[in-house]
């Protein structure tokens, strides 16, 4: 039994068959710069990867190269018992709270979504449409921002002319919702309680922060669009809006430029010159000292989220550090735990060390919060999910 999980984007395909039972994925892989002469597909399986050059037209050709592909070198998509196919879709709006299984009205949602999500809605329905038209089992749509539907409406809310926020749906969406689900129930598990007061730190190229208390999201960083709360690789994250006002008034700057200025040249990008977190170490290892101060605001920035969720929750339970940065950098995870030392969290700096790919406790036994590291993954996620709808 397995799920084909799609994350399409405007451009690319990336796919992955998996067995949402054992975790095991079978074959991954990944179209891009589809609509180019220079389209790129890369299929591995069995830790072999087969590569094709050649110009791909658009996505129903994308999807029709992968299906020869799994036709040429397995696994065999006939014999693999595929029983859904999973989509990764960033916005859900407050239509859904949940997956949902993919019917003509559900298409429909998730495209009249888009001017809430330009970048990624139509993009998703690019894949949507092919997959629904290529395969004959259940698509289900997989919403990043369902898992925030359950925030409560103090934190949701924003602090806006209540018209003009019906009117254009202004309110915290969030989004990572698949990646905090999954992390915070696999801490659950390890930990072996419901009863959780949590914060998930998800710290890759894009970073989120959220406050679970007994499994249910009660608040999260990310809000009307992924822009909001922590600093990333190229977003600004918590910026005054006004500088909005202030850039088009003294820079004059246009809109566009910069929606691309705060979403892509700022972050560790805009504080460091780079927007991987190695290479901001290297160049603070170096000396460079607007690398180095790049990091003291990024942790200043986690610090702050932390402080003011457990405060929130009344008390934290476990802290937990995952996404690329979170899951690898384990001198970031110490930077963070230093400054949380006055609230009795002590981090096991053996167990910090370890490079692993499960998931594991960090803390000291007798720490005041059980500091946790848990990989995230998204598309087993999204392919549990789907079996669960269908
Ligand atoms: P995305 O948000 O694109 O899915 P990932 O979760 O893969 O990203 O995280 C990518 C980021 O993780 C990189 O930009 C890099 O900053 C960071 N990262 C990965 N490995 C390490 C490491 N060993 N040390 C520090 N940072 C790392």
């Amino acid at each position: 039994m397995t799920v084909l999980v799609i994350n399409s984007g405007s451009s690319s395909i990336k796919y992955q068959l998996i067995d949402p039972v054992s975790g095991d994925s079978l074959a991954k892989g990944l179209v891009e710069r589809i609509g180019e002469s220079t389209s790129h597909l890369e299929h591995e399986v069995g830790g072999e990867s087969f590569e094709l050059d050649q110009a791909i037209a658009d996505h129903a050709e994308g999807l029709t190269l992968v299906i020869n592909m799994f036709n040429t070198h397995g696994p065999s998509l006939a014999e693999a018992g595929i029983k859904a196919v999973g989509h990764r879709v960033v916005q859900g709006g407050k239509y859904f709270n949940k997956a949902a299984l993919i019917t003509d009205e559900v298409q429909q949602l998730i495209d009249d979504l888009s001017p809430l999500g330009p970048l990624h809605n139509p993009a998703h329905l690019k894949g949507i449409k092919v997959a629904r038209e290529m395969f004959d089992v259940p698509n289900v749509a997989v919403f990043d921002t369902a898992f925030f539907q359950s925030l409560p409406n103090e934190s949701a809310t924003y602090a806006i002319d209540r018209a003009v926020a019906e009117k254009y749906q202004i309110r915290r969406y969030g989004a990572h919702g698949t990646s905090h689900q999954f992390v915070s129930g696999q801490v659950s598990q390890m930990l072996d309680r419901e009863d959780l007061k949590q914060i998930v730190l998800h710290l890759g190229n894009g970073a989120s922060a959220s406050a679970v208390v007994n499994g249910k999201a009660v608040d999260t960083s990310m809000g009307l669009t992924p822009l909001e709360g922590l600093v990333m690789g190229g977003r600004t994250g918590d910026i005054d809006p006004a500088a909005v006002f202030h850039l088009v008034r003294q820079a004059g700057m246009s809109i566009d430029e910069i929606d691309t200025l705060f979403n892509k040249q700022s972050g560790l990008k805009g504080l460091a010159g780079d927007n991987d977190m190695r290479q901001v170490w290297k160049l603070a290892d170096e000396g460079d000292t607007n690398a180095q101060e790049a990091l003291e605001v990024y942790v200043h920035r986690l610090i702050h989220y932390i402080g003011a969720y457990t405060a929130v929750m009344g008390g934290l339970d476990a802290l937990t550090f995952t996404a690329g940065a979170g899951e690898n950098d384990s001198r970031l995870r110490e930077r963070v735990c230093e400054r949380l030392a006055p609230f009795g969290v002590k981090l096991d700096l053996e167990k910090n060390s370890v490079r692993s790919k499960e998931a594991r406790v960090i803390s000291t036994e007798d720490s005041a919060v059980t500091v946790c590291v848990v990989p995230t993954n998204e598309e087993l996620a999204i392919a549990r999910q789907a079996m669960e709808i269908i």
